[in-house]
């Protein structure tokens, strides 16, 4: 799936939900959320997020690679 990072926190643009075929971008306290099990991997989101925040999880940055785990346990809990 594709995961959202750090440069989404505080800012929620919300670009990125409407470009998603599948409705898989939800709104958490203080960013979006990929659902990574919703995620066709159809790659829309990345190019229209202004804060660049969207990367395919195999090109996350490392200091940013948490952000996936995070994705994973957040919709683990709601
Ligand atoms: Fe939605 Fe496609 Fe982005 Fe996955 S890659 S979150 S399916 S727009």
């Amino acid at each position: 799936p594709y995961v959202i990072a750090q440069p989404c926190v505080d800012v929620k643009d919300r670009a990125c939900v409407d470009e998603c075929p599948v409705d898989c971008i939800y709104e958490g306290p203080r960013s979006l959320y990929i659902n990574p099990t919703e995620c066709v991997d159809c790659g829309a989101c990345e190019p229209v997020c202004p804060t660049e925040a969207i990367f395919y999880e195999d090109d996350v940055p490392q200091d940013w690679a948490w952000y996936t785990d995070a994705a994973v346990e957040y919709f683990n809990e709601v």
